[in-house]
């Protein structure tokens, strides 16, 4: 484990490694932020952000929680949506979500979780739409896995059904949702190409919110 006082040992050896080529790089830092992508992911140490995507601090606007899920009480996501939408004016916002995600099983296994019962039944409410696909899965970590691709797809469903991605969409031709699984066996972050274009057009028939 690496001790609490080393951890700020190892911040003064970032800020001068930051620094090195770039005296004033904090500076520019402090002024303004102007990410492009907007990313929802798993809380899992093991998915960080910025890294698996090559992104330097300042070009990603981040939300985590357990099994990367956009639920439309949430306070915290769609406070964080709207405000990269409308205020960050974001271009992309990527739901990605990991192979081996300790909540989608969590949510699969049949005991009571307390808290994390409401958090987690989102999970098997994806399952429960997807369930004639799921149950002819007979590999277990197979089924799994796809029940993590199935999860993001629904989270993105979820985001698009948001008045402001809606408006902005029409106004703007931006963002564009995508959807991600990223594998940490290999490292490789894989793009599930959700057709943005016709979900945004198959929801709109009940989730229109645009006024138009
Ligand atoms: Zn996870």
């Amino acid at each position: 484990m690496v001790s609490y006082e080393e951890i700020f040992e190892r911040n003064k050896q970032w800020v001068a490694k930051m620094t090195r080529n770039d005296a004033d790089y904090f500076e520019k830092l402090a002024k303004d932020q102007n990410p492009d992508y907007l990313y929802i992911g798993c809380s899992d140490s093991r998915v960080p952000a910025n890294e698996i995507m090559g992104l330097e601090p300042g070009e990603l606007f981040v939300h985590r929680n357990v099994a990367n899920l956009v639920n439309n009480t949430d306070l915290n996501v769609m406070a964080c949506i709207n405000y990269a939408v409308r205020y960050l004016h974001v271009k992309h916002i990527i739901v990605c979500g990991h192979y081996n995600c300790g909540g989608v099983k969590a949510a699969m296994t049949p005991v009571d979780l307390g808290i994390l019962n409401p958090w987690l039944r989102t999970i098997r409410d994806v399952y429960r739409l997807h369930q004639d696909e799921l149950n002819k899965i007979t590999d277990e970590s197979k089924r799994y896995n796809r029940l993590v691709e199935l999860n993001v797809q629904e989270q993105c469903i979820n985001v698009i059904k948001i008045a402001s991605v809606q408006k902005a969409y029409i106004e703007k031709k931006y963002p564009i949702v995508h959807g991600w699984v990223f594998d940490m066996h290999t490292g490789i972050l894989q793009d599930l190409h959700i057709d943005f274009e016709k979900i945004l057009k198959d929801i709109q028939q009940i989730y229109d919110l645009t006024g138009k």
